[in-house]
């Protein structure tokens, strides 16, 4: 039966524990909850007394902690965890990180890191294999202390992760000045469940660890549902009961050997022009630029045929409209809201634009269901171009414009000529178009049939005349016409002859304007003039 110890039995026995080795580290695996692979472990520290049984941090840390014990029972924990890795490698297995714990009164030690060092280097293990974690609450007592400690263990290689983010109040501001490589979230902070509000500051700090371009994991996950939601808002690594209580190093070389390693993403390289910090920054000049001084603007990820946004401006909510909000576009996947044919425009515009380095556009369309407006199909222009990337992961800026209203225009205008050309198939009539910025004419399958034009005839009409279509003699007149419609005739027509022939033909022609009166195009038609016979 285990007994609680008192203080007093923590400190008499402490000595002795450290000599005995009642004092010992516990591995509980961080998995990738996605593909289920681990990431790495942490290392608990363990009190078993021979008499008294197995006792809990929560109890003897603090009694550690205030008796100026906690620092030699860390570097005691640091050393049989270089040891524990040691032995792994030497017995050929793969290693995976594991971190250790900082307590905040170690950082004010002043040669904390040193010490660590040398020992890391007297059992030969590799830094990587090693990844330090600080508290938030270790900044309380001096900032300059913490980012100096910080400094140091970045220098000599250390990943660097901070626990219990989200448990202070001042977690922004510690984010902003401590550069930690890892963020480790814990859910039993967040009480409430990820259904309620917890959720919803779960979500946003996923969310600005990404815009600070940091890996989060999720510590403290028990159930699958937790797993599922930190998935679906875009944090995949986990900690956590779900996957395996802290484990003896018998229990955790068992694991070691049936899952496989993956490494934690490394963050990413953004551009040359970009200072990622900045960017990221949410009280940054940058930011409020993206948010305030550009038109509708996201940040997106795309990585293994999947993308993921990051971060819209208020614009881009905007521009879609339908009431929605920025939180609605960033979760979830933006994909669903896509047609088929736009997902695979999409994705294709996506890797044209990884390869060409440059900006790449495309439309397409998407239906978005909102509460208040329903269902409603949208064309969206977006401009993209890559601005970061990490492996396989890029990270792309993404201007957007809603297009629905010109792609209706334009779909209207289709339907109605191709009901004007069948029309014409069936009345006698040749009909053909005439745009004027590019001197283009796309004849009907009539005229191109019977007058054996090409589908799109060049450089029109001098083309027409060159090929004895239309006779010199109207040359005048037809140009006349053309400079009529140019300057914003709504209609004009007449009787021209045409081939050799002679044959008389009705002409008419109708301007199209664009929404600011400019013409854009004549349609043209021509019927043949039934002369009445000579009685
Ligand atoms: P921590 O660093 O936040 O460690 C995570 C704690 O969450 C561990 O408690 C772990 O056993 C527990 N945990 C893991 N998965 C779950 C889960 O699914 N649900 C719940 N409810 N809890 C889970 P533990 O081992 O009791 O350690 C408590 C704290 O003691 C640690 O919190 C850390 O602050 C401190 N500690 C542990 N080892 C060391 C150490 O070597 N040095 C120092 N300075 N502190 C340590
Ligand atoms: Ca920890
Ligand atoms: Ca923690």
């Amino acid at each position: 039966m285990d007994k609680r110890m008192t203080e007093e039995e923590f400190v008499a026995s402490f000595d002795e524990a450290l000599d005995k080795g009642y004092i010992f580290a516990l591995y509980q695996p961080q998995m990738n909850h996605t593909t289920g692979r681990m990431i790495g472990a942490e290392a608990l520290m363990r009190f078993k007394h021979p008499e008294y049984g197995m006792q809990y941090p929560s109890d003897f840390i603090p009694v550690f902690e205030q008796n100026d014990l906690i620092y030699r029972a860390d570097v005691y924990l640091f050393e049989q965890i270089c040891i524990f890795q040691k032995k792994c490698i030497s017995s050929g297995l793969t290693p995976v990180p594991v971190s250790f714990n900082i307590s905040r009164y170690d950082i004010f030690e002043k040669d904390y890191v040193e010490a660590i060092e040398a020992i890391r280097k007297k059992h030969d293990v590799p830094v990587r294999l090693l990844r330090a974690e600080i508290t938030e609450s270790s900044a309380v007592g001096g900032m300059e202390t913490v980012s100096e400690v910080l400094k140091k263990l970045h220098t000599c290689g250390y990943v660097v992760e901070m626990d219990d983010f989200g448990s202070g109040y001042s977690s922004l501001n510690v984010l902003k000045d401590l550069e930690v490589d890892v963020i480790k979230l814990d859910m039993n902070f967040f009480r409430g469940g990820v259904g309620g509000r917890g959720g919803l500051i779960i979500s946003s700090m996923v969310q600005m660890s990404k815009w600070l371009n940091t890996p989060v994991i999720a510590e403290g996950v028990e159930t699958i549902e937790q797993a599922e939601y930190m998935k679906s808002i875009g944090c995949n690594y986990i900690q956590g009961y779900l996957y395996s209580k802290p484990l003896t190093e018998e229990a955790f070389i068992e694991k070691l050997k049936q899952l496989s390693f993956e490494p934690v993403l490394a963050s990413m390289d953004l551009i040359e022009s970009m200072n990622a910090e900045k960017f990221w920054n949410p009280e940054s000049m940058e930011t409020l630029i993206f948010n305030n001084y550009v038109g509708g603007a996201a940040i997106f990820a795309f990585e293994d045929n999947k993308i993921e946004i990051l971060r819209v401006n208020p614009k881009y909510v905007k521009e879609i409209g339908m009431n929605m909000s920025a939180k609605e576009f960033i979760s979830g996947n933006p994909l669903r809201y896509f047609s088929a044919e736009g997902k695979r425009t999409f994705i294709s515009t996506v890797k044209k634009a990884i390869r060409s380095n440059d900006e790449e556009t495309c439309d397409t369309w998407r239906t978005f269901e909102s509460r208040c407006c329903g269902e409603d199909k949208i064309c969206i222009r977006t401009d993209m171009r890559v601005i970061g990337r990490a492996g396989e992961r890029y990270l792309f800026y993404a201007m957007i414009h809603n297009v629905t209203a010109e792609k209706k225009r334009y779909i209207e205008l289709f339907d109605s000529e191709r009901r004007f050309r069948f029309a014409s198939e069936q009345a006698n009539i040749y009909a053909w178009e005439f745009t004027y910025a590019t001197r283009e004419m796309r004849p009907c399958f009539r005229c191109m049939r019977d007058l054996h034009l090409p589908p799109v005839v060049k450089n029109y009409p001098e083309a027409v005349f060159e090929a004895g279509i239309f006779l010199e003699e109207s040359r005048e007149q037809y140009f006349d016409w053309i400079r009529q419609l140019e300057e914003g005739a709504e209609h004009v027509e007449g009787i021209m002859p045409l081939t050799v022939g002679r044959v008389p033909f009705y002409i008419r022609y109708t301007n199209e304007f664009d929404e600011n009166g400019k013409p854009l195009k004549a349609y043209g038609s021509a019927t043949l003039v039934i002369e009445e016979e000579e009685s």
